[in-house]
């Protein structure tokens, strides 16, 4: 049964951080609580260590929100020769079609294949055959080779003109908001402290001490929430903040090489398909998707170096336009226009800097890299949402291999730290309330209390865009919910008024910068 995750959660953790005027102690203080951070915790946690985990927004509220939402070994690293990352990514897909069966579905992929195109037919059925090679066949079905005429058939909507024929082969959908939960949920179950709108400040080593085995990292971080500052000590900082590792991570050279990633939601009338249809873009011939999401049709994504700071990234006009133009030459019964974008989400790829010259954003590796460094901190970046098991997993190790001659850690009972396979088995948590799909609707009063009470709602925005699916998929991105959910958010959290108003002018805040066209307010004014 799923346990209590709410605000009051929040506040015992707070307390067992103030502990001892600032001598709380934990094995390990991860930053970042997306998918890297929020695995880590969960290995961490269930091997026994004490484990606290800090993020300065809501849970993936980062890139880990704004992905393709698949789990993919990623067909066309195979065209890169990334034999290594494939069958990694293929074998953490397979084990999370068995251990995350609520959370990751297998999802058909069509690769239509055109006279014009670089990718000709009889290349396709031979890099298809390798893919499922990689994964030792462990798919639901292998794939299928369609000539021209069964794949208008499969997939009317498709362009004819020039089209060889098609090959349907598998991987898997998600959601990566819950995903992300689930670890998280996992971990504190297991004992972590996971605490969201908690912003990491500095990081000390403090060796003013005598024994090496007694000196820590000083650690301050600021409650967004409650505006108060925190300080507690960590014998290692694992440092898992995705595109904000070079704002946080010491060090002489960039380490990562961050590109911006675009989508645009339709609803499935405007642009009706059955298998997520792999699209090869006119202008630039880069992969791209059309992807089914219940009632409605994602495109995306789009992939442009982007050195901003995260917190501002944004979308720009012309990506939703390179899109459109990638809809509109596979799809030219079924025209897209700019009003029928639903909303929009953009993210940035936390990717490696390339040691030499890397060409186009889509040529860089989406190989994970760990670091260490004395005394006791671990950079753990890149990666993909599908290997974030496998990026926990190594994290662990590389940091059981670097304490080998501390006392660590410390003051606990058997930790199972030789244990390889402590996630390799281990389902992954149904946390969800019954009625809480991915779709545009309210899910039921019941479920709603339950979602406030288990999922750590600290605002409107986190239950309407990583709790739910209705920021991206009703008519006017939850506004219309607003007014119903006044009364349950004041009853369940306790909020008055003001605090709901406020709620809601960040969420239209939030609206405004994601929506893609202007917001009318005046439906909640
Ligand atoms: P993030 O999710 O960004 O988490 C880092 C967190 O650190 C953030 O939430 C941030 O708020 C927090 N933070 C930063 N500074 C601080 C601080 N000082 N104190 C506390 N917290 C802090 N992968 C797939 O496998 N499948 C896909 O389909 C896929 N599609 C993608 C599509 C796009 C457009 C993009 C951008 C990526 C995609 N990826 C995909 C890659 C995948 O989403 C990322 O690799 C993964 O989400 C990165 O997770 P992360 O935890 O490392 O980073």
């Amino acid at each position: 049964m799923s346990q209590a995750f709410n605000l009051t959660t929040r506040k015992n953790n707070l307390r067992a951080l103030s502990l001892d005027r600032g001598k709380a102690r934990f094995d390990l203080v991860i930053i970042g609580g997306g998918i890297t951070g929020a695995a880590v915790a969960r290995d961490a946690s269930l091997r026994g260590l004490k484990v606290l985990l800090l993020e300065k927004n809501d849970f993936a509220w980062g890139t880990s929100s704004r992905s393709s939402k698949l789990i993919h070994g990623g067909v066309r690293y195979l065209e890169h020769f990334e034999f290594g990352l494939v069958f990694e990514s293929v074998s953490e897909r397979a084990r999370l079609w068995k251990l995350a069966p609520h959370l990751v579905k297998p999802l058909s992929f069509l690769f239509p294949a055109y006279k014009t195109s670089r990718l000709r037919f009889p290349m396709l059925v031979a890099g298809l055959w390798l893919y499922d090679l990689l994964a030792l066949f462990r798919v639901p079905t292998l794939h299928k080779a369609f000539a021209q005429k069964r794949t208008t058939q499969e997939e009317p909507a498709l362009r004819s003109e020039n089209l060889e024929g098609s090959v349907k082969y598998w991987d898997a959908s998600t959601n990566d908001s819950w995903i992300t939960l689930s670890n998280i949920k996992d971990a504190q179950d297991a004992g972590a402290l996971s605490i969201s709108r908690m912003n990491v400040e500095s990081v000390e080593w403090n060796s003013q001490v005598a024994n090496r085995n007694d000196a820590f990292h000083k650690v301050k971080a600021y409650d967004v929430l409650e505006n108060q500052n925190f300080e507690f000590e960590a014998r290692v900082v694992v440092y898992a903040a995705g595109p904000w590792t070079d704002l946080l991570w010491d060090s002489s050279h960039p380490k990562l090489a961050t590109t911006r990633g675009s989508h645009i939601v339709v609803n499935a009338e405007k642009l009706p398909i059955k298998n997520a249809v792999v699209l090869i873009h006119p202008t630039d011939e880069r992969v791209l998707f059309a992807i089914p999401w219940e009632k409605h049709t994602i495109v995306g994504t789009t992939d442009i170096f982007d050195a901003a700071h995260p917190d501002q990234t944004q979308m720009s006009p012309q990506e939703v336009d390179y899109l459109l133009k990638a809809a509109e030459f596979y799809f030219p019964k079924n025209l897209l226009k700019k009003e029928d974008v639903l909303s929009t989400w953009t993210g940035l790829r936390p990717l490696l800097a390339p040691s030499k010259d890397a060409g186009t954003a889509s040529d860089i590796s989406r190989e994970h890299h760990l670091e260490w460094q004395n005394p006791g901190r671990v950079l753990i970046c890149g990666g993909k949402l599908t290997t974030h098991r496998r990026m926990a997993q190594d994290t662990i190790h590389c940091i059981l291999q670097n304490t080998r001659h501390w006392e660590f850690p410390l003051g606990q009972e058997n930790p199972l730290l030789d244990a390889n396979s402590v996630t390799d088995h281990r389902p992954y948590p149904n946390f969800l309330a019954p009625t809480q799909k991915s779709s545009s609707q309210l899910p039921d009063l019941n479920d709603i209390k339950k979602i406030l009470n288990e999922q750590m709602v600290l605002e409107l925005e986190d239950f309407f865009v990583r709790r739910t699916d209705i920021f991206y998929k009703a008519p006017k991105n939850g506004l219309e919910y607003v007014e119903s959910l006044k009364s349950i958010f004041l009853e369940v959290l306790g909020w008055n008024e003001a605090r709901f108003a406020q709620s809601l002018e960040k969420y239209c805040e939030y609206l405004e910068k994601n929506i893609g066209k202007p917001l009318e307010r005046r439906i909640i004014r």
